[in-house]
Formats: structure tokens, C-alpha cells, sequence
């Protein structure tokens, strides 16, 4: 066999989990190639890249948060290194009360000295100098940004292509032959294949036995048509709207569970701009320029899938990073890469293997 076709992982997926790990096992000296269909259903590709640390209506934190941002900043500082231009930006949040039972929550979250560097002060209605609308107050929320998901994601396509290792093609399972020494696509060979293919994997025949919860989101592109005054940080309170480059902003994001397609409706843009109304004192200052949608990977208990296939030991799944991907893939990334070559253990919340009943009775 010509060492020319011959890899040692081959990657379904250039999203940013297939991106990340790829050039990670690259690092550590690994033949990677990956495949992907031009990023036909990427949610990478239409995420707003928001890091937000306490996510939902109470304020809940993984017990990685610090992990997470620690390889946040180190793993987005040193693809700017390399590109020459940069993907993270840090910028604060103010969090909207949307009930007073939610500021109980905040109360509650407060005294916990493990994420008191998340938690600002907490403001009363008249103490909001953001031109929002804030009835039950709210609070300052750090260690908040975004990244800019489809830069960073062309640069790796690039730094991919240049060195070999990426391709455009779309992937059927019926295509992947299994051997005794490994795995065939055309005129491929690897021992291994890992499939970074997001919520399409919940159709993968060797990993379809997994709780998989598609999310299908909705977010729009705005542009201000007006001198009146717009939020200078990322807000966030049903809706959330994050001022990105150029003087846009983007707006999101609606949760479909019962739709996997990426098309945005005009009742996906509807709801959105309902949204912001209650958000905004100044709305009308505000026009949609684009919409996007795409769907989230996400699980049944809201941790990604991570492992190997408990029956078949070269093939692996790298996904289920959910509306979280930006904050959560750069650690994962590393862990998957020591479990994929140094059979470091995986994070119990993480291993797929916690679902392997569900394999048996399927
Ligand atoms: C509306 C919306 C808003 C979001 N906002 C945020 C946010 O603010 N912050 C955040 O962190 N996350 C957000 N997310 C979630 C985020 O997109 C994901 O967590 C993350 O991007 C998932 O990355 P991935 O690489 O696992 O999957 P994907 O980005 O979906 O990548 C999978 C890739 O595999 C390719 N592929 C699939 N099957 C095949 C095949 N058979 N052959 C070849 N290629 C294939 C796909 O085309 C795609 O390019 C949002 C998602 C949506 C939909």
C-alpha cells in the first residue's frame, strides 16, 4: 500500500470539532486527513460563537468551566498566532432578570467561590446604563465573548488544504469498508475514522444508538439604520444580541426540536424580532440584513459523545457540543487526543460508553 493514501485517522467533518481535533493529532505527528461536503449543514458555519460560561434560565455552570476557558484562550491565541489575525473576542455581558424567581437563581449562584470571577455586580432596573429594556434588573456577567466562527474555520480549511490533509467530498456510510487493519474510502486507507459530522450522526449506522437531541436554531444579521443609541456589550435575556465586527449585530437564537434542515422561515424571524422589541429601547434602530440557520448537535443530557465504538475499536466519534461548541470543543479537542493516542481515560461525563446499555438494546 503507497504511504501516499495511507492515514492514521481519517476525520468526517471540518467543523470546528473536526477542525480542532485535526489539528491537534496533527501536532502530535498523526496523518490526519479530513473530508467534508463544503460544510453543507456546518453549524459552525452559522453559530454566533458565543462563550458564555452560565448557561440557561439558572445560571448553571459544568463543573469544567475553568478548564474550558483556560483552553478557550490559550487554543484561540494560538491559531491567531498562525493566521495572523484574530478569532476570540473577550467582551462582556449584561444578563437580563426575566422574573424575579430568576434573580433568586443569581442569588443563589452568588456566593459560589468557584464562578464568583464570572459574577459582576447585580443591577437594579434604574442602575442599567445600556439602552435596554430591564424591568427586573440584571447583572454583569465576565469571561463572556465570541469567536469568529467562519473565519477561523476558512483559515483551517486552508492551513488543512496546504498541508494535504483536507478534501471536499461527501461521505456515505455505505462507502467505508471495514478490515482487519482498518478502514477503506476509495482509494483511502486509515486506522481509524472519526466522525466530527455533527447532528448528521445521529443517522451514522454504528453510533444512531445514542441519545442525539437535534436543535435546529434560527439567528439573524442586523445593521444599524439609525444614530439612536445600541447596546456596546453582549446582552443577553430571552433573546440575546451581541454586537460583532463591522458595526452588525447578531441576534438569536430560536430552538426547533422537531426540524433538521437549515433553511430560516419568517416565522424564525418573527419570533426573533419579537424578541428583540422586549429587549431593545431602541429597536426600530435596527434592520435585518441576513438570516441563518442551521442545527445544533446536541444530546439528551446536554454532554457531548466522545469514544470509541464499544464493539469496533477504530472507529470514534468527536460531537454533541450542542449550542456550547465554541466554549467546550478546544478542552475536548486535547482530551480526545490524548484518549485517541495515549488512552488517557476520557471525562466520565463525556465517554460515549455511559450510553452502551442503549447499544444492547437496540
Ligand atoms: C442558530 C445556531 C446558533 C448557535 N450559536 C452558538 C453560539 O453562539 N455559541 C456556540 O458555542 N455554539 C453555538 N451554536 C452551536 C455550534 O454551532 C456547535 O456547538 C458547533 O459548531 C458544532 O460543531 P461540529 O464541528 O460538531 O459540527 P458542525 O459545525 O455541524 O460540522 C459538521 C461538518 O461535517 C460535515 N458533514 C456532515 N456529514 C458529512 C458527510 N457524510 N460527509 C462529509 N461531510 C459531512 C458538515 O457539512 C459540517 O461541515 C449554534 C448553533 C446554531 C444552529
Amino acid at each position: 500500500m503507497s504511504s501516499a493514501t495511507h492515514y492514521d485517522y481519517l476525520i468526517i467533518g471540518q467543523g470546528l470539532a473536526g477542525s480542532l481535533l485535526a489539528w491537534r493529532l496533527a501536532q502530535k505527528g498523526r496523518r490526519v486527513l479530513v473530508l467534508d461536503d463544503g460544510h453543507a449543514t456546518a453549524s459552525s458555519m452559522v453559530a454566533a460563537g458565543l462563550i458564555n460560561p452560565l448557561a440557561g434560565m439558572r445560571f448553571n455552570h459544568s463543573p469544567f468551566i475553568h478548564h474550558w476557558l483556560g483552553d478557550v484562550a490559550q487554543t484561540y491565541h494560538e491559531l491567531a498566532g498562525l493566521a495572523g489575525e484574530e478569532f476570540l473576542q473577550w467582551l462582556d455581558m449584561l444578563r437580563l432578570f426575566r422574573s424575579p424567581e430568576q434573580q433568586r437563581f443569581f442569588e443563589r449562584q452568588k456566593g459560589k467561590k468557584e464562578i464568583e470571577d464570572l459574577l459582576g455586580a447585580r443591577l437594579e432596573a434604574e442602575n442599567i446604563t445600556q439602552p435596554v429594556q430591564a424591568p427586573w434588573g440584571g447583572f454583569e456577567q465576565h469571561h463572556t465573548g465570541w469567536v469568529r466562527l467562519p473565519r477561523l474555520l476558512e483559515f483551517l480549511s486552508r492551513w488543512l488544504r496546504t498541508r494535504g490533509m483536507l478534501r471536499n467530498a461527501t461521505v456515505s456510510w455505505k462507502e467505508l469498508e471495514m478490515r482487519q487493519s482498518g478502514l477503506c474510502w476509495k482509494d483511502i486507507h486509515a486506522s481509524h475514522v472519526v466522525f466530527c459530522d455533527g447532528y448528521r450522526s445521529m443517522h451514522n449506522p454504528w453510533f444512531s444508538w445514542l441519545p442525539f437531541a437535534p436543535d435546529q436554531g434560527e439567528i439573524l444579521t442586523l445593521k444599524p439604520v439609525s444614530s439612536a443609541p445600541l447596546p456596546d456589550r453582549i446582552i443577553n435575556g430571552a433573546n440575546w444580541l451581541l454586537p460583532v465586527d463591522d458595526h452588525h449585530f447578531r441576534l438569536g437564537a430560536t430552538h426547533y426540536h422537531d426540524r433538521q434542515d437549515n433553511l430560516a422561515t419568517q416565522t424564525g424571524q418573527q419570533r426573533l424580532l419579537q424578541g428583540m422589541n422586549k429587549l431593545l429601547l431602541y429597536p426600530e434602530a435596527l434592520e435585518v440584513i441576513r438570516a441563518d440557520a442551521g442545527v445544533r448537535p446536541a444530546t439528551s443530557d446536554r454532554q457531548p459523545f466522545l469514544g470509541t465504538h464499544p464493539q469496533h475499536r477504530r472507529l470514534h466519534l468527536f460531537n454533541g457540543f450542542g449550542a456550547h461548541g465554541s466554549l467546550s470543543i478546544p478542552w475536548y479537542a486535547r482530551r480526545m487526543t490524548d484518549w485517541l493516542i495515549e488512552q488517557r481515560p476520557l471525562p466520565d461525563n463525556a465517554d460515549l460508553l455511559r450510553h452502551r446499555n442503549l447499544l444492547l438494546k437496540s
